[in-house]
């Protein structure tokens, strides 16, 4: 069957800064007949659960590989190098796994494909990738936001 890396808290850990969790009846239709692997890049990385929010400041997940950005939580906590081991951490989650396609969970500054919150804290948003999204599609797995809102 073919596997899929899933946002842990797509799949009902209770693993987000806030303690809860996302899963949703949208998401097990969207992995139905192949087999997930739930992980969550952040818990990986060190952090706790339930922690301050994190945003990408000074561009996206890409940016933050490239060492040109950063992640850095509303309490001016910088917390790029934890966001970076989870990522890592998530790549050979899905390598020793065999995923070739992610499910992430959307506007996440790990997870988030496509759009990110903009750094302000003010939810809002802009374009670019998470830093775990990034570093997976970097390394050619096929990252898709997750249905719902
Ligand atoms: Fe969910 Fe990803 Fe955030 Fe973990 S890092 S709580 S898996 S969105």
């Amino acid at each position: 069957m073919e596997t899929v890396l899933v946002s842990a808290c797509l799949r009902g850990v209770p693993c987000r800064f806030d303690g809860r969790h996302k899963a949703s009846p949208e998401i097990e239709a969207a992995l139905a007949d192949r087999e997930p692997v739930p992980f969550c890049p952040e818990i990986a990385g060190g952090l706790t659960t339930p922690r301050h929010p994190a945003e990408l400041v000074g561009g996206d997940g890409h940016a933050v590989l490239d060492g040109t950005a950063r992640v850095i939580d509303d309490m001016g906590c910088d917390v790029t190098a934890e966001f970076v081991a989870g990522a890592r951490l998530a790549l050979a989650a899905a390598r020793r796994s065999g995923c070739q396609e992610a499910l992430l969970m959307p506007r996440s500054p790990s997870c988030g494909r496509g759009t990110v919150h903009d750094g302000s804290f003010t939810g809002r948003l802009t374009a670019g990738d998470g830093v775990t999204a990034a570093l997976l599609e970097r390394n050619g797995i096929t990252v898709r936001p997750a249905p719902g809102p």
